[in-house]
């Protein structure tokens, strides 16, 4: 099948019930020439209804949806689904072991890797089977991920402005199904390539979130990510059961915001150690001052200002202080106005 590389116990046909395995992914290491790398499933199918494949772990330094995911591989019960759900917990397990953004064996940021090489390096393999193989058998593809431990998100649900209207708003309605309560709308500013980009290529309705960021994970961004993704599976139709609405959840309407143009990212001017001068969440104006670059070499001279290009909402700012000219320091994202932007 498309020349995979990748092997599975799984049976992606017509089997009803659960089926625990993984994908086995050809390597060689110092001390195993025929290795085999280790990638977890699991396939829940009960009869005819829509199909999920649901997926953390694409960067290793990123939990909640990993532990939200693994949950369900506990939790959930044949009776519980309704048509087939998939679950990968943990797509780079090398990564989250090292608690790396980046594979250990191969180097390879993995949301860039699409739509994959099944003749390329693991992470390369893995793309190209999921490009080939899941995503063809699904109809909506849930990504998880966050900050890392280079960056801090507003957890958020977003999504790309995909140019298929219908598949718009399906991805608009699966977004505000997360009930988080800023959900976004953004660009690539840093290469080509990405999961969702392939998914959202084959019309898949996809959900992906940055829910926070950096090591310590809050509690209640755990609750958030495992509620928002048990009710996006209710959303699906995947999970039986009523969805719960942002009014049954004390919410208001949901609050999206965009940043679409690469002004709104900004990025630092120099190396040296950076103060985040504004928190998330928190209202800006074009001109007003994000953070500020201090040089450790040269402490006299004043720090690097780094500004606003806009009016909006800091969705993402700076991880560790010490950072690396180019490093990416913080998104400003404006108001969306969706009745000009449908
Ligand atoms: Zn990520």
């Amino acid at each position: 099948m498309s020349g995979t590389q990748i092997h599975t116990d799984i049976d992606f046909g017509l089997a009803e019930g659960v089926q625990y395995g993984h994908l086995a992914i050809p390597y060689s290491h110092n001390l195993g020439g025929w290795a085999n790398l280790q990638v977890p499933i699991c396939v829940i199918r009960n009869g005819e209804g829509p199909a999920a494949l649901v997926m953390a772990g694409n960067h290793g330094d990123e939990y909640p949806g990993q532990v939200a995911i693994l949950r369900l591989w506990r939790e959930v019960k044949v009776e519980d689904v309704q048509g087939t759900l998939i679950l990968m917990p943990c797509l780079n397990p090398p990564a989250a072991k090292a608690g790396t953004r980046l594979s250990p064996l191969d180097g390879k940021n993995f949301n860039r890797c699409f739509p994959g090489d099944a003749r390329g390096t693991v992470s390369e393999m893995l793309a190209h089977y999921l490009s080939t193989v899941l995503f063809p058998m699904v109809d909506y593809v849930v990504d998880l991920h966050t900050g890392g431990r280079s960056m801090g998100f507003l957890p958020c649900a977003h999504m790309h402005l995909v140019p298929d209207l219908v598949q718009r708003e399906k991805m608009r309605q699966a977004a505000e199904a997360f009930l988080t309560e800023v959900t976004f709308l953004y660009a690539d500013v840093a290469g080509a390539g990405l999961l969702p980009s392939e998914a959202e290529r084959q019309g898949k309705i996809v959900i992906t979130t940055e829910l926070g960021g950096g090591e310590l994970v809050p509690a209640s961004v755990h609750r958030l990510c495992q509620a928002g993704l048990r009710n996006v599976l209710l959303h699906c139709g995947v999970l039986r059961g009523a969805e719960r609405t942002r009014v049954e959840a004390g919410l208001g309407p949901a609050r999206w915001v965009q940043a679409l143009d690469r002004e709104d990212y900004r990025f630092a001017p120099e190396s040296g150690l950076y103060e985040n001068c504004v928190d998330l969440g928190e209202v800006v104006k074009k001109g007003d001052l994000l953070g500020l670059v201090h040089s450790l070499e040269v402490p006299g001279r004043e720090a690097a200002k780094v500004v606003a290009n806009k009016h909006g909402v800091l969705v993402a700012n700076r991880g560790p202080s010490l950072v690396g000219q180019g490093d990416c320091v913080a998104c400003v994202a404006g108001v969306v106005d969706w009745a000009n932007t449908m």
